[in-house]
């Protein structure tokens, strides 16, 4: 019955499109009968997780957040839900996100906006946004409605909505969670992770997460190191670089104040601190607005009204017409908007222009990186240039939403481990996160950082 209750407080925030009680109810029962017959309990026996609606989740609906799927049931379940399964957790629901995973606020869902569950002070009670695209996850959590929720991030869909309301989340390096059966946005971005109330309980989650999967071609051939066993906040020996470029104009003084917090944070903790060059940072925005796209023209070309969800057909339409008229009523305007997007600057005409040019430049991000890590073992930047702003401060310009991701999505682009921990309040009293990430498969450095940071 408590799990009822607390899925209806949900509710009011609008964080779940579809509620599950009786499954995280068949994961208590399952776990209190281990322990009557004595039997050991697993790593998230009786646990009631919140599922991102990305995840295909066998019989239950799922829908990317978009009416075309409205009403899609899969008859499989994507791997790391049955990881998290396996490991005795339960789903208390099905999270609402930004449609396809496109946005930065929740705003794009057909299921309607998420509320975050925090106001900020002085008399100001204007709705804020949860962060995106894996917002229903962050205000479920940050409600205490869940003790943790799976997220994705192709860049920035973890860490800035973790940011935004003063939780935990990482995006492991590309390839350790299994994408099969998560619904496609941008392939070669696109990764799964867990977000909770703190580090320790985000090192367990993915520990329950990750791992090899053959049905997924991109998956890393790697063992699942032990996260939690090896977490310790203690940075001693370890060399901190603060890329100079992250520090952007018109960067408020309350983001450059978190950062400097952050670093005496992590030189208590033994660090070394050492300022370092990212130098093609800026066109990493650019260059994620080109490839993102592209790849979701492609991915999203399934959708076509004869193999999932949402059919729209008139009396006396031919298929053509069928096709054009599912799209249009089924995907929401930012994600027509991506559409049109990648297929322009895949057409033959601009390719070069645009897809290889970006393509290049994602080349020269990752090799920024691996020029730092040369030179230090992990980077420390704000996660997002601003704290939570408030539901409708930007759903009508695309540009200023998107800018909202230019510290994320450099990291995206490099497939590297990334995480974001609350580094304290604004002025407002909203919550600023601080922004870790590491070398490919360093997720232990990462998460010990946030250790010491939280
Ligand atoms: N906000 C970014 C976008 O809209 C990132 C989304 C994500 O990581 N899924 O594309």
């Amino acid at each position: 019955d408590a799990f009822i209750v607390k899925v209806s407080k949900g509710k009011a925030l609008n964080a779940f499109i579809v509620e599950t009680p009786e499954h995280a109810l068949a994961a208590a029962k399952a776990a209190d009968e281990a322990i009557a017959r004595g039997e050991p309990l697993k790593p998230l026996s009786g646990v009631p997780l919140g599922m991102k609606d990305l995840f295909a989740t066998k019989g239950v609906q799922t829908t990317a957040a978009s009416h075309i799927l409205e009403g899609f049931e899969p008859v499989y379940e994507s791997t790391v839900s049955q990881k998290l399964w396996d490991a005795g957790a339960g789903m208390l629901g099905k999270l609402n996100m930004d449609q396809f995973a496109m946005g930065s606020s929740n705003e794009t869902s057909y299921f309607g906006n998420v509320i975050s569950p925090w106001r900020r002070g002085g008399g100001d009670n204007a709705p804020l946004a949860p962060g995106g695209s894996s917002g229903g996850s962050s205000a479920a959590i940050a409600a205490r409605l869940v003790p943790g929720a799976t997220g994705t991030d192709t860049g920035g869909s973890i860490r800035q909505p973790a940011a935004f309301t003063g939780i935990s989340g990482i995006k492991p390096t590309y390839g350790r969670c299994s994408r099969y059966g998560v619904v496609a946005f941008a392939s070669s971005l696109d990764q799964a992770g867990p977000m909770a109330r703190d580090v320790r309980d985000c090192a367990i989650l993915l520990e329950n997460m990750a791992g090899f999967d053959p049905r997924d071609s991109t998956s890393l051939q790697l063992p699942v190191p032990k996260w939690e066993e090896h977490l310790s906040g203690d940075l001693s020996g370890k060399k901190i670089g603060i890329p100079a470029e992250y520090l952007i104009d018109g960067t408020p003084t309350e983001i450059a104040k978190l950062w400097e917090a952050g670093i005496a944070w992590v030189k208590d903790a033994g660090a070394e601190v050492v300022e370092v060059s990212l130098p093609h940072t800026k066109y990493a925005l650019p260059a994620y607005y080109i490839i993102a796209p592209a790849e979701a023209s492609s991915n999203l070309a399934r959708y076509d009204g004869v193999r999932y969800g949402l059919r729209e057909l008139a009396e006396g339409q031919n298929l053509q017409e069928m096709y054009a008229a599912t799209r249009a009523a089924g995907f929401g305007d930012e994600v027509k908007r991506r559409i049109l997007i990648g297929t322009y600057v895949l057409s033959a005409g601009f390719y070069d222009a645009y897809y290889t040019q970006a393509q290049k430049v994602r080349a020269l991000i990752a090799r920024d990186f691996e020029n730092v890590f040369s030179m230090c073992d992990l980077l420390l930047t704000p996660t997002a240039p601003s704290a939570a702003f408030a539901l409708g401060e930007k759903s009508a310009d695309p540009i200023a939403m998107y800018l909202n991701d230019v510290f994320t999505v450099p990291s995206s682009l490099a497939g590297l481990p990334a995480m974001s921990v609350p580094g304290g309040l604004d002025a407002g009293g909203l919550p600023l996160g601080l922004q870790i990430i590491g070398r490919p498969l360093d997720e232990q450095g990462v998460l010990n950082a946030g250790l010491a940071i939280e």
